[in-house]
């Protein structure tokens, strides 16, 4: 590489490349009709983008953000992937979607820094062990791989767990489930954001969306602080805020937005190799590469937009951390951050098309599951704004299933025995 920068011949482009300077997307124009405009620079929006323009050919697609990409909870995640969620419609997009992380990597040819090491969720009580029972068969059902592990094997997993009976919980058992890990949540935004540009994707940062353009049944155009634009197809992927996009069509999801909070400790000496979540706790804590322990709980419990982060939730992780591994006492949190939940009332997502509106999509309602499932989604929200028919797999999370009152059953998932993000 010296030799060829030395050489006088080398164009400045081709320099810029091979010393990793050449900038992973670029700016568009703002036109003032696309065929497809999708609300929200996070994952969701960019992974669509990508997908569209890839594998449907559909390039006129743009990417309307109104801060900066990754500005929503795609960049303020705890970068937590697996696929062991509680029922078998969700195990099977989610297990996709973990599969698809070594391919994109090389598709979009941007290190996501996949870290396959394992999630160990702990249970409690007895009835936490039993449900881990239920969602370890589930998963082996779908052939996913997840086990039960008696405290001892937690031990083994995890030496810095302390099992004895001191801790106000007791740790019982646990769930571990092997193909689970972490991916850098920025790389992910931006090799997607690469990967949509280079296929002719528009991003456009610094536009919102203030108002959404129909006429009689069918959407056409959004109203932005830069202009009006029309489309043929608006999908509404906005995160903490799809509520309130949707309402600008007077259209009232059942989502609330509720702030998460996270935390990382100073770096410390390798110790913890798994996700270690703790549900009885509100805790789920994993060690960086860098070496800090990065932690987060569950929401709070006020529906709010705020991003500010709380002293109260400093010392209830610091209480919680310190419970399961003692080890922790007297180590300092060096940065801690908030973002939004877009939560439903199943905790599982709303992915339809066509819905009140033609021509109008909606993926939201992912609450604190969005970031592993954000490729995935993309994937199949693209193969339905392109054939305008919802994927087998996107089906059961239509918006009706709240009409039918057929709730998906995640919500035990996610709050009874420990099965955190
Ligand atoms: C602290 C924390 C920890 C989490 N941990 C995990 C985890 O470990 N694993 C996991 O799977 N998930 C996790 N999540 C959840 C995950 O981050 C989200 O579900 C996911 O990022 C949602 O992606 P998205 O693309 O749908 O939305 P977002 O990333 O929120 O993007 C939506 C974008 O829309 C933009 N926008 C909003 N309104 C408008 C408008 N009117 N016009 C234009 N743009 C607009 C916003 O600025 C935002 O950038 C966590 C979330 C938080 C906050």
């Amino acid at each position: 590489m010296s030799l060829k920068l030395r050489n006088n011949q080398v164009k400045s482009s081709e320099t810029r490349a091979i010393c990793g300077l050449e900038r992973l997307w670029g700016t568009s124009p703002l036109k003032s009709h696309y065929d497809v405009v999708l609300i929200g620079g996070g994952i969701h929006g960019l992974a669509t983008a990508y997908y569209l323009a890839k594998e449907h050919g559909i390039k006129d697609v743009a990417v309307l953000e109104r801060r900066y990409i990754g500005y929503g909870g795609s960049g303020r995640n705890t970068a937590i992937v697996r696929a062991n969620q509680r029922t078998q419609e969700n195990v099977k997009l989610y297990d996709e979607g973990l599969k698809l992380w070594p391919k994109l990597i090389d598709e979009l040819d941007f290190n996501l820094m996949f870290f396959n090491c394992g999630n160990l969720n702990l249970a409690h009580s007895e009835a936490a062990v039993s449900a881990f029972r239920l969602a370890v068969s589930t998963a082996n059902f779908c052939n996913v791989q997840s086990e039960l592990l008696d405290p001892q094997q937690c031990k083994e997993l995890v030496p810095a767990l302390d099992i004895s009976d001191r801790p106000y919980h007791p740790i019982h058992g646990g769930m571990y489930h092997g193909p689970g890990g972490i991916v850098r949540h920025d790389a992910v935004v931006w090799g997607l954001a690469k990967g949509a540009f280079k296929h002719g994707a528009h991003i456009h940062q610094g536009v919102e969306v203030l108002g959404i353009d129909t006429d009689g049944q069918k959407i056409t155009g959004v109203q932005t602080n830069r202009g009006s634009i029309s489309c043929n197809r608006l999908a509404v992927m906005a995160g903490g805020y799809s509520a309130s996009v949707c309402e600008m069509v007077g259209m009232e999801l059942p989502v609330h937005p509720l702030t998460i909070q996270a935390m990382v400790t100073q770096p410390l000496k390798p110790f913890l190799h798994h996700v270690v979540s703790s549900g009885a706790y509100h805790c789920y804590a994993n060690q960086t590469l860098k070496g800090e322990v990065a932690t987060g709980a569950h929401m709070d419990p006020q529906v709010n937009y705020s991003t500010t982060p709380t002293a109260w939730y400093m010392k209830h992780q610091a209480e919680a951390l310190c419970e399961f591994l003692p080890c922790l006492k007297g180590v300092k949190f060096m940065r801690i951050w908030a973002g939004l939940a877009d939560m439903t009332p199943d905790m599982a997502p709303i992915m339809d098309g066509n819905v009140m509106y033609d021509g109008l999509f909606i993926d939201v309602g992912w609450g604190y599951f969005g970031f592993k499932s954000g490729p995935i989604t993309g994937k199949y929200m693209a193969e339905f704004i392109a054939d305008d028919e919802a994927p087998d797999i996107l089906k059961p999370f239509a918006l009706n299933r709240f009409l039918e009152n057929r709730y998906m059953g995640e919500t035990a998932g996610a709050t009874n025995y420990g099965h955190w993000n």
